[in-house]
């Protein structure tokens, strides 16, 4: 099958795994993502996935809180890996080979990111789940996808979201929206469009790394995009 995209690297909000509740994991939606990955995986496609933490816990929320900034994105990070964690067992339990890669070093449940060995992995036909982000603070999930996506050479970023693409505002609050098929990375950044944020868009445009945003509520658009079919919006 003639795939457009080879390697991909998938960025998952923590909300992703979220389904219709309000906080942590729902066991049903988290299953039927990994039947979407699956499929995708099943025609060759190689899958690395940064994973987000917004399910459980975020660095700006607890600085609001009064936390120490740096502390409350370590936090974050260590969210990233309980979502990283969910994800591969779900995907294991449908038999599909992963590794979970952690950018803070923890030993005994993910291996430390290497990324020739994250390549590597990549060529054996193992999906790699990117854990703790860049493992630094004051980043977020989204740069986390656009710096391991130009490290691992992805040919696209697919940012998934909970609507259709990109809009000209927010269509949730204004009806009347536009969806903006193909816009650039300075558009993007310009007119403040949402897309993932400045530092994640940056470095896409340094790189020429092509984001396409979806909807992953709707089944079958990850295979649809892999296949070329012009689903969601692109930045390049
Ligand atoms: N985080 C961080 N450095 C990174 C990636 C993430 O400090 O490189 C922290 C940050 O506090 C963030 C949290 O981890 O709020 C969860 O990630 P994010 O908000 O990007 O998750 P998502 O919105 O994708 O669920």
């Amino acid at each position: 099958m003639g795939l457009k995209y080879r390697r991909v690297l998938l960025k998952l909000s923590g909300e992703a795994l979220m389904g219709d509740r309000e906080y942590g994991i729902d066991p049903f939606f988290i299953s039927e993502l990994a039947d979407e990955i699956k499929s995708v995986y099943e025609i060759g496609a190689e899958i690395a996935i940064v994973i987000g933490g917004g399910n459980i816990f975020r660095g700006v929320k607890g600085s609001s809180m009064g936390m120490d900034r740096a502390t409350a994105d370590y936090m974050g990070m260590l969210a990233t890996v309980m979502n990283a964690l969910a994800l591969q067992d779900i995907l294991e339990k449908k038999e599909v080979p992963t590794r979970v890669m952690s950018a803070i070093e923890m030993r005994q449940i993910a291996e430390p990111y290497i990324r020739r060995r994250a390549i590597r992995h990549l060529e054996k036909g193992r999906i790699v789940i990117f854990a703790a982000g860049t493992g630094s603070p004051f980043f977020t999930t989204d740069t986390t996808g656009a710096l391991r996506a130009a490290e691992i050479k992805a040919d696209v970023l697919l940012k998934a979201t909970k609507v259709d693409g990109i809009y000209d505002k927010d269509p949730v609050k204004h009806p009347d929206a536009k969806l903006l098929k193909e816009i650039t990375y300075l558009e993007a950044i310009n007119k403040d469009l949402k897309v993932m944020d400045h530092t994640a868009l940056t470095l896409c445009m340094e790189n020429n790394l092509p984001i396409v945003v979806f909807n992953i509520k709707k089944k079958g658009n990850i295979m649809k995009i892999l296949l070329g079919e012009p689903i969601g919006s692109i930045v390049r």
